[in-house]
């Protein structure tokens, strides 16, 4: 058995359940030595007095050294817990989601699977998709994917496991088919009426960005009569929510060929008519200057754009690179206009987020109003003990 014992002082933050443990808290890591090297086995993790704190999945040559389990001294790290928790989550979103057929089933830390991600594409014909990012579910994958294909009666399971995050965990960068079939270069979702290709085994992330899922609704129906401009827009998702919602015309941008292509075949999985949307190769923030000199302006601006802060020493230039383009979005926008805007960057905090929006708005000369601050939807909850949970924050403005 594996006992982590904390330096004193450092168990504050279990006590809190945060759920992270970083090298500069550990006294001691005991316990026999193929253990202590083993990625993701499971370690008590006690105060310097003794006190039972955690079970704690280590990662030795990860930054974050443990990730716990459980706070429970008496629940097991077994097969059953696997199970139990695969469960929990499906039943949570089968309450919560609606509307779609591509789900975030599985959140990492919020759903008591610390550094796993699964997304189910097209119910039990389709696809399972999972990311392990770090040690300890990689630890635990083959009863995971069995607890996945018994909940959700797919068994078609397939592993994107080739986010750098990876490499800081020393994990190696791994991609396939992990039970079932292989995936074919479409996989058709529906979500809220619209149906989008998903691209799982060379798209972005898992394939689709279905964080958004609720945001794009709002955009669909605020959409009617509007000349949409949507920048970094992959495969369309708004892009399509703007053409169902009735908009008159949508200029798409992104810097992704590949991308773009599949947004113009959503736009004919779709029956939409292809000359309203327009799909331009290109790089947002020279465009969007091009279009400002040329006068040019629209009635509904998306702006998502990759996350720019990698991590809390990117701030700043992150922040630059936001007010940038939300300071061309609300030049662009006509009166009467709506921006949505949104950032992805979990270094970068909502609070933070609204200041660079406002810095932009009054550069622009704009007294703009919030109409509704945003969020990932439901099937990516946070817990109230995990504030890193939150990453997507946006807002839906208006020029007046
Ligand atoms: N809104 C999308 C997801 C956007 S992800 C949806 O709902 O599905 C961010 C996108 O920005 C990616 O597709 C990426 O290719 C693109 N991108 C990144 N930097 C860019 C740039 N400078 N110019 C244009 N596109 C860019």
């Amino acid at each position: 058995m594996l006992t982590i014992t904390l330096k004193p002082g450092k168990e504050k933050s279990l006590l809190r359940r945060h759920p992270w443990i970083f090298p500069t808290a550990i006294d001691r890591i005991e316990g026999r030595p193929d253990e202590k090297n083993k990625p993701g086995a499971t370690a008590v993790v006690q105060s310097a007095s003794g006190q039972f704190l955690a079970r704690a999945a280590v990662s030795p040559k990860s930054q974050i050294r443990a990730r716990v389990w459980t706070f429970n001294e008496n629940e097991p790290i077994d097969h059953a817990l696997i199970k139990r928790r695969v469960k929990q989550a499906f039943a949570y979103r089968a309450a919560a989601v609606r509307e779609t057929d591509a789900i975030r089933v599985v959140f990492g830390e919020a759903d008591g699977f610390p550094g796993l991600v699964v997304d189910w594409y097209a119910g039990k014909a389709g696809f399972l998709v999972c990311q392990f990012q770090s040690a300890g579910v990689e630890a635990w994958k083959v009863p995971i994917v069995q607890a996945l294909i018994a909940e959700s009666g797919c068994p078609n399971v397939y592993e994107r496991s080739d986010a750098s995050v990876r490499e800081r965990e020393g994990l190696p960068l791994v991609t396939g088919v992990l039970a079932g079939d292989e995936p074919g270069p479409e996989t058709p979702v529906t979500e809220n009426g619209v149906r989008y290709a998903v691209d799982i085994k060379t798209g972005h992330k898992t394939g689709f960005y279905i964080d958004q899922r609720d945001n794009r609704r709002l955009v669909m129906e605020h959409a009617a009569g509007r000349d949409v401009l949507n920048c970094f827009c992959y495969t369309g998702g708004f892009s399509l929510a703007a053409l169902k919602g009735g908009a008159k015309s949508v200029i798409s941008i992104d810097s992704s060929g590949e991308a773009l292509a599949i947004g113009k075949r959503n736009v004919e999985l779709n029956g939409f008519d292809a000359t309203r949307a327009e799909w331009w190769d290109a790089d947002v923030f020279k465009t969007l200057r091009t279009l400002r000199e040329q006068g040019k302006s629209f009635d509904l601006i998306v702006l998502d754009p990759p996350k720019f802060a990698n991590s809390p020493d990117h701030v700043d230039r992150a922040a630059r690179a936001y007010k940038d383009i939300n300071l061309l979005g609300f030049q662009l926008l006509r009166p009467g206009g709506l921006l949505f805007t949104y950032s992805c960057s979990g270094a970068i905090s909502a609070d933070l987020f609204q200041k660079i929006v406002a810095g932009a708005a009054n550069d622009a000369k704009v007294d703009a109003r919030i109409l509704r601050r945003l969020s990932a939807g439901a099937d990516h909850p946070m817990t109230t003990s995990f504030p890193e949970g939150e990453y997507l924050k946006g807002l839906m403005l208006h020029k007046p």
